[in-house]
């Protein structure tokens, strides 16, 4: 029998019994790469990508995938291929994407810190857009430039103070936060740029948050952008792109973000009114273009009944899955075997990885009917989880696999010892 796919995660169901990522059956892929093992759809990444799509249908946008949710380089190639351009915040990042295939003129790149290198590097690539965040920043960028007798492209993100109700981490476009140039410096700063021979200026960008559920933030956050390219060309520089940045959220825990193309059709509708339709637009989804393709495949190694909770002890750690120890959030976790799904017998396990920490767990108070070495599914597991992932403990990244209706691409093999200890040296 085959069910609906999950909540929130399509190409992501039950096919007799057993949980399948598109044609490919977990327990099998979990068998021949072990486990962690990242499992991601590529059928599911375009889906998401589509609903984006159709929102700009007929318009002068450009989707940017910020690259940071999940930099695997077949991940990036999938979106290159399908036309996306990426927002990237590293020379890193920038090395990935060009290792991609990506088209380096609709590259931008975002983030507080840029250095000299990073500037240079990605001005020699012929890179879209810098979205500079700092004054200080806009002094040195137009250093580096003139240098290589170049001028770079730069769009100033600006800070429009909006809430964009969620956790305060992700939060970026209020006052307090490191991102941006604040509001009331927005028109003083253009002009500096506009004067400086190393700077063409062409956007203004502005991103509130992530995991962002709700539409008024956005709307908000346009109307403040739109109100200051009207100041800002009423100055006498013109404004070719205006970027929304990122941040639509995902459902994780029943949650119910607007999807992509429903939310645009409300903000395209106000930049209509605002007489702004025609204007090249650019936005830089990351989270709601993965987040819900990719699930974590984990082994059950022990069940530890105790006095005052029970645990789970999965193959799974923080090392591999850092949002819970990170913002507490929350991922599904389900059985791959759904005769295993919690019925009213079930018992409540704290599910939690072998690293030595306490905050080292992937759910709280989970109802499982499960024993050492069956295999559980981490959902939502595709965005900022193993682009986040480290080696603490001495654990090995875990692998990654890509599938493609029937086919399963290995697109990262699992760290050897001696990927872990390439670059050391004893005294
Ligand atoms: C992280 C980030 C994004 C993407 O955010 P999501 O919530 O993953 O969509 C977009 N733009 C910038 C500048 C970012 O830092």
């Amino acid at each position: 029998m085959t069910l609906p796919s999950l909540p929130g995660h399509p190409h992501i169901h039950y096919q007799n019994g057993l949980l399948q990522v598109e044609d490919q059956n977990l327990d099998a892929l979990a068998t021949e790469y072990g486990t962690p093992l990242f499992v991601y759809s590529k059928a599911s990444m375009l889906a998401a990508l589509a609903a984006y799509q159709r929102g700009f249908a007929g318009r002068n946008a450009q989707i940017c995938y910020a690259m940071k949710a999940n930099s695997s380089l077949a991940v990036l190639q999938v979106f290159a291929r399908a036309g996306c351009g990426f927002d990237i915040v590293s020379g890193g990042e920038l090395e990935r994407v060009l290792a991609a295939g990506a088209d380096v003129s609709k590259v931008i790149f975002s983030g507080v810190g840029k250095t000299r290198t990073e500037m240079q590097r990605a001005l020699e690539a012929g890179i879209g857009c810098f979205n500079v965040e700092s004054e200080a920043e806009i002094e040195v960028l137009n250093t580096v430039a003139v240098a290589l007798n170049l001028r770079a492209p730069i769009s100033i993100r600006v800070n429009p103070n909006v809430d964009p109700k969620t956790h305060p981490y992700i939060s970026t476009g209020l006052k307090g936060n490191k991102f941006g140039i604040a509001h009331e410096r927005t028109l003083a700063t253009y002009q500096r740029a506009a004067a400086l021979p190393g700077l063409h200026v062409v956007g203004i960008d502005c991103h509130i948050g992530s995991q962002i559920t709700l539409e008024a933030p956005y709307l908000d956050a346009m109307d403040r952008m739109l109100d200051l390219v009207e100041s800002i060309e009423a100055a006498g520089i013109p404004i070719e792109h205006i970027d929304f940045g990122g941040g639509l959220g995902i459902n994780y825990a029943g949650d119910t973000p607007p999807a992509a193309d429903a939310l645009w059709a409300k903000l395209l509708a106000k930049l209509d009114a605002r007489g702004f339709g025609q204007r090249k637009l650019m936005i830089e989804p990351g989270r709601s273009l993965v987040g819900n393709a990719g699930v974590c495949v984990t082994e059950v190694l022990y069940m530890k009944p105790g006095e005052q909770k029970n645990f789970c002890i999965v193959d799974a750690a923080m090392n591999d899955l850092p949002r819970p120890a990170m913002y507490q959030a929350f991922h599904n976790i389900v059985p791959l075997n759904e005769s295993q799904q919690a019925g009213s017998s079930a018992d409540v396990f704290d599910v939690v990885g072998p690293v030595c920490e306490s905050g080292d767990w992937i759910g709280h108070d989970r109802a499982l009917a499960v024993q050492a070495g069956d295999r559980l599914a981490v959902l939502s597991a595709g965005a900022y989880c193993m682009s986040m992932s480290s080696n603490y403990n001495s654990r090995p990244r875990a692998a990654e696999v890509l599938v493609d209706g029937p086919q399963a691409h290995l697109i990262r093999a699992r760290d050897t010892l001696a990927d872990q200890l390439r670059g050391e040296k004893l005294l």
